[in-house]
């Protein structure tokens, strides 16, 4: 456990009925003492935890700074894991700023960013996996992102990393053993039997790296790019998509000049949605910067939804924007809109592009399922059997993964090219050490201090 005790507010900023003041450390109640004036007068005695005082704050000279709920955690049963006093009080940023300063004058510091969940990780409560999890659901952009979080907190990734590393422990034990292999190479029937360990471990963690991508576009979102010449629809395309009227639609070409960024969630996907200014040759200035945003936002888009005018035949600006979709590395889904209308469009007009082609109707709402579902299915890939909750999400995991597996191809190959046993034991090792950096166990102490400090102040 840490010496020194910490507060920090740890609500919202902003007005709020309640914000809350944590204060966690082994002088938590000592703290509180000095701060907190029970309604019943006298002076905070004994508290039986988990259980809620009413009182005062009070500042220094016995005035009242605000009145307070004070409630009592006692280690190691805390978020932190260490004596933890929290006080609610009004939720005022100015309020809770002079109760805040108020804990600091009694002997507390102030809290760094992440520093509570980084006790809770330093007193063993919580491996690293789960406590990102914790910033995870913070941050979650839809339910589906949400859910992930909580069954990464309850441990899901983490039982995954730990399963492959149990696995792993028991190979090097066996090979490190030595008993068996008095010559210290591996006799030929245990280097096959060996050999096939090693590649079930590895396939677990290719498994696990699989999932990585969904795991990323669950917590950042899809960057999604509506393109498509000036009345196409793009604009009442991003309305009926949101059921709302956020973008305006008008039958003047060219009245979309800026991009609009909206957040939608498909099937549990959130797409960070950009509605552009459309591509063409823009006549004033301001339209063409924007113009020129669109081929850039076109160029770092993931899904690129082109909407084309179904009632017309494509024009030289539809072509001009077919001709750029096919140099994109994004994912393209091809709409035709304005489908309530005869359609003069077909998929054979598209048929320089890989992608597919959705007849739609904005104004109608028709088609849009099909989107939707066309869009969910680039999210539903590859995810092995996996469980949200336990999909990697971060670059470091992602990274480390990479890392186990080229470990344990390694191994492998040195099993399979009858090498000594210290040189497959090596890469076992590694691999073993690898995966706990996932976990936390094999990380420095400027590392967690860099992953904690990401998260938000009062965490
Ligand atoms: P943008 O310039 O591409 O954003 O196009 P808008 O969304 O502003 O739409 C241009 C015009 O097309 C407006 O008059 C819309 O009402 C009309 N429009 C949009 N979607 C449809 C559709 O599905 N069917 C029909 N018939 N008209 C549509």
């Amino acid at each position: 456990m840490t010496e020194d005790t910490i507060s920090q507010i740890a609500t919202a900023r902003g007005a709020g009925g309640i914000g809350i003041i944590r204060v966690s450390g082994a002088q938590a109640l000592t703290v509180a003492r000095t701060v907190f004036r029970p309604a019943a007068g006298g002076v905070l005695g004994e508290v039986a935890p988990y259980t809620a005082r009413y009182g005062h704050v009070m500042a220094a000279d016995g005035s009242i700074i605000d009145e307070c709920v004070l409630l009592y955690m006692r280690a190691p049963h805390s978020y932190t894991g260490e004596d933890t006093v929290e006080l609610q009080c009004h939720g005022g940023s100015i309020v809770l700023r002079e109760v805040l300063l108020r804990t600091w004058e009694a002997g507390a510091r102030p809290a760094a960013a992440g520093e509570f969940t980084k006790r809770a990780f330093l007193s063993g409560r919580l491996d690293l996996a789960r406590a990102e999890g914790i910033m995870q659901l913070i941050a979650a952009k839809s339910a589906r992102a949400a859910h992930a979080a909580r069954e990464r907190i309850g441990g899901a990734l983490s039982a995954e990393i730990t399963e492959i590393r149990t696995r792993l422990l028991g190979l090097i034990a066996r090979i490190e053993a030595g008993i068996d292999f008095p010559e210290d190479d591996i006799p030929e029937t245990e280097a096959a039997a060996l050999a096939a360990d090693i590649a079930a471990a590895a396939a677990s963690a290719a498994r696990l790296l699989a999932g990585a991508e969904t795991g990323r576009i669950l917590r950042e979102g899809i960057k999604t790019v509506i393109v498509g010449r000036p009345n196409v629809g793009k604009s009442s395309l991003l309305n009926a998509l949101l059921g709302t009227e956020r973008a305006i639609v008008t039958d003047i070409p060219g009245t979309t000049r800026d991009v609009i960024e909206e957040e939608l969630v498909i099937a549990g996907i959130p797409l960070r949605l950009l509605d552009t200014a459309g591509l063409r040759a823009a006549e004033d200035a301001v339209e063409q910067i924007g113009v020129q945003r669109t081929a850039q936002h076109m160029e770092d888009a993931e899904l690129i939804l082109a909407v084309f005018d179904a009632s017309m035949p494509l024009t030289a600006e539809d072509r001009d924007l077919i001709a750029r979709l096919s140099s994109v590395s994004a994912d393209i889904i091809l709409l035709c809109n304005k489908a309530d209308c005869t359609p003069l469009l077909t998929a054979a007009d598209f048929a320089a592009l890989d992608a597919p082609v959705l007849m739609i109707s904005a104004r109608a709402g028709t088609g849009l399922d099909a989107l939707r579902e066309t869009i969910a299915a680039r999210t539903a890939t590859a995810d092995g059997g996996l469980s949200d909750g336990a999909l990697p999400a971060g670059e470091r995991e992602t990274e480390a993964l990479r890392r186990t597996a080229h470990h344990l191809s390694e191994a492998g190959a040195a099993c399979a090219a009858g090498l000594g046993t210290d040189f497959v034991s090596i890469d076992l090792r590694a691999a073993y050490d690898t995966l706990g950096e996932i976990l936390g166990e094999t990380v420095d102490t400027d590392l967690i201090d860099r992953i904690f400090s990401e998260f938000c102040i009062g965490k």
